[in-house]
């Protein structure tokens, strides 16, 4: 028997061969479904046509219709350009102009055709000229029926007219590939949505610009209603079971926690600790994120959560992504701990077994209160006697498996996350569906604020003067630059450049070179090396970004700085101004560059949030994806920022919905149901309910 191609697969519609097909596949559309769901980002308006006589008043593109008149074409050195004299239906002249670009206007169209032309119209003494961007041509007779053409995301290979022409011509078959309606009838109706055929049909071939918006927001709708049900489910499941330790909380224990502080807490600081001990207070467990701005205090915070269970007998892990984090941390908590007879246990993959071993038998002996470590911590064989909070730095894979996986062991722990990654505050509790927020919004009073230059490339060797400067005043230096090795573009590369400035410019330093493409165990020392002030300069990549503190590093250079986005630089510059010194953040950007605006938004502001806001207003809210990996990334038609009034419609109706039927057993829920299924960290709560 031959395989025929499924009859849901690209290739399966007509007018897509196999070479088509590829070039779909390249774009991410490999099935009719997901062709319905590739949505036109604009549309052309050729709906009406303008008479030759009032042609050129919009400034913008415009559509005329009339008969051919004459038709001049010649080549100049490779260029072809073509143009057409025309009359419109009241006889006024116009001309229409292809140049270069489009060979299939090259000996097409004759005296007597009548076509419709769009694009931008220049006025000259001859009367309007319209450089064509779309055309076509109408039978004799024919009525212009204008429309508005979809434009859709393409490729070099495969144009959105292609594309437009494919969905055109399989529409029906499409729409008969659609998965189930996810929207229940009822919400449907609520929100005034027509059919899911009749939305699909309004994106992809819409009669005014009204049924195009309609369309599209009843499928971003859906998608999120998907998105909020499926955290809203996490979260009702992980309230259900009641397994939680309710923590007792004395009611004097933050000012005897203070008290053993050499300062005082910040407003923040206060409201924040009370939010996490609150959650700890019930028997349900506490998923919640702190986030804070680097030097914001989080460590305080920590250990205030630690002290809380240390109270109620028991204990808690700090895990850190990397072995160097988790002993920094360590090292900044203990001292939080001691006055309090709180002591911690590290583990650790590099340690010696019998350290170790030894650590590990503290722990599940129940004489240890806390433990440090990798997130190896949890998952390979630490066992503890009363696990009751969990801490989590700077990493949010810490989901539903791993708390499966501690259940099963009988543990719930409270769980805090903590990140230093500002996401701006609207979406940061859609994205983190699932968490409660704590913002630490307030920086610890006394801070020498960090100063920040944006310089071209030109004055490089000033900057590394600067660099020598400081290290002889006896501080350290970071040189951040993209490329690992040459031939990663054009870019500076931290080989390249660290060989250079050890011949030529810091022959004298100790220069230290750190990559992503080094073994953990090699990243790992020279980190530490840096960290114990072995080494003056590191030049490295962005492995550098998570939270290491180094407090007499006081400079650090960005190369080629228009590669990063702002809260990126901002993170970056986070690694300087740990200490009481004067830092310095100096982003260096090619000469010709147009970056001095964009960079001088960080010269100007060091607020995570606010350089956070503005990144997303640059850049939209794609870019989140790479730091906020629960949910959001999987967004495929909806805007968390452009649509958030939907998302927040979606939501409560999402909390309506779980509410009300939690197994999504009702026959309504099941398109929802369905489309739930296919994800991985909702589908094991439906199907275990
Ligand atoms: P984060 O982990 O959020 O980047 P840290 O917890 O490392 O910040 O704190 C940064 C620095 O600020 C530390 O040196 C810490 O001792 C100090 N600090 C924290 N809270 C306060 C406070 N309330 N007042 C003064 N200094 C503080
Ligand atoms: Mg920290």
């Amino acid at each position: 028997m031959i395989a025929e191609p499924s009859t849901s697969e690209i290739a399966a519609l007509s007018g897509v061969g196999p070479k088509t097909a590829a070039l779909f596949r390249e774009l991410g559309i490999d099935s009719a479904p997901a062709l319905l769901e590739h949505l036109p980002f604009r549309y052309d308006d050729l709906r009406s046509a303008t008479p030759a006589a009032l042609l050129g008043r919009s400034g913008g593109e415009e559509n005329a219709v009339g008969r051919v008149a004459s038709v001049k074409e010649r080549r100049v050195r490779g260029l072809e350009i073509v143009e057409v004299r025309l009359l419109d239906d009241a006889g006024e002249p116009f001309e229409a102009k292809w140049i270069g670009r489009n060979r299939y206007a090259y000996g097409r169209f004759r005296e007597g055709m009548r076509l419709f032309v769009r694009g931008r119209v220049t006025r000259t003494l001859a009367g309007p000229a319209i450089n064509v961007s779309h055309y076509g041509q109408l039978a004799d007779g024919e009525e212009y029926r204008g429309e508005l053409v979809p434009i859709y995301p393409a490729s070099k290979d495969l144009a959105s007219r292609k594309i437009a022409a494919v969905v055109k011509k399989n529409f029906a078959r499409l729409l008969e590939s659609a998965p189930p309606d996810p929207l229940p009838a009822a919400v449907a109706r609520a929100r005034g949505y027509g059919s899911l055929a009749d939305a699909y049909r309004g994106v992809h071939a819409p009669r005014t610009p009204e049924e195009a918006q309609r369309g599209r927001e009843r499928l971003v709708f859906a998608e999120f209603l998907a998105l909020a049900t499926a955290a809203q489910l996490r979260r009702s499941e992980r309230e259900r079971d009641h397994d939680a330790r309710a923590l007792r909380v004395p009611a004097d224990l933050l000012e005897e926690f203070e008290r053993a502080l050499p300062f005082a807490l910040t407003q923040a600081q206060r409201r924040v600790v009370r939010e996490i001990w609150s959650d700890m207070g019930r028997d349900v467990p506490m998923n919640r994120l702190l986030q804070g701005d680097v030097g914001s205090g989080k460590t305080l915070v920590a250990a205030a959560a630690v002290l809380l269970a240390a109270r109620n007998g028991m204990q808690s892990a700090l895990m850190a992504p990397t072995e160097l984090l988790a002993w920094q941390h360590a090292g900044k908590l203990a001292p939080l701990l001691v006055p309090f007879g709180i002591t911690l246990e590290a583990v650790f993959g590099s340690q010696s077994a019998r350290s170790r071993n030894a650590a590990v038998a503290k722990l599940a002996g129940g004489e240890a209160a806390v433990a440090v470590g990798t997130h190896a911590l949890l998952t390979e064989g630490v066992d503890f006697d009363r696990l009751g909070l969990a801490i989590i730095d700077e990493q949010h894979r810490f989901g539903v498996e791993q708390r499966a996986r501690l259940r099963a062991k009988g543990i719930s722990p409270h769980t805090l996350h903590m990140t230093a990654t500002p996401i701006p505050r609207t979406l940061a509790q859609s994205v983190y569906a699932d968490l409660d927020i704590s913002l630490l919004d307030e920086l610890p009073p006394g801070r020498t604020p960090i100063q920040t230059f944006a310089v071209r490339t030109s004055r490089l060797a000033r900057v590394y003067e600067f660099v020598s400067e400081n290290v002889a005043a006896g501080r350290q230096a970071y040189i951040v630059a993209p490329a690992i090795e040459e031939g990663d573009g054009t870019l500076t590369s931290v080989v390249a450049e660290s060989q250079r400035l050890r011949a030529e410019v810091f022959p004298d330093l100790r220069l230290g070179l750190l990559h992503g493409r080094l073994g953990a165990r090699e990243k790992e020392e020279i980190m530490a090396a840096f960290v114990r002030g072995e080494l003056d300069v590191l030049v490295c990549t962005t492995v550098v970004e998570v939270g290491v503190d180094v407090a007499n590093a006081t400079v650090m250079v960005v190369l080629d700085a228009q590669r990063y986005g702002l809260a990126q630089l901002h993170q970056l510059r986070g690694r300087v101004g740990r200490g009481a010194q004067q830092s310095y953040c100096i982003l260096v950007y090619p000469d010709d560059a147009a970056e001095r605006e964009r960079l001088a938004i960080l010269t100007r502001s060091t607020d995570g949030f606010e350089i956070a806001d503005e990144d997303l207003r640059l850049r939209g809210p794609g870019h989140l994806s790479g730091t906020a990996q629960s949910g959001a990334a999987d967004l495929r038609l909806g805007d968390l920022v452009r649509d958030f009034d939907v998302y927040r419609a979606a939501k409560a109706q999402a909390q309506q919905i779980v509410a009300a039927d939690p197994a999504l057993a009702d026959p309504e829920h099941a398109g929802l149901r369905a489309l739930l299924e296919t994800q991985p960290s909702t589908r094991a709560l439906l199907l275990s309910s």
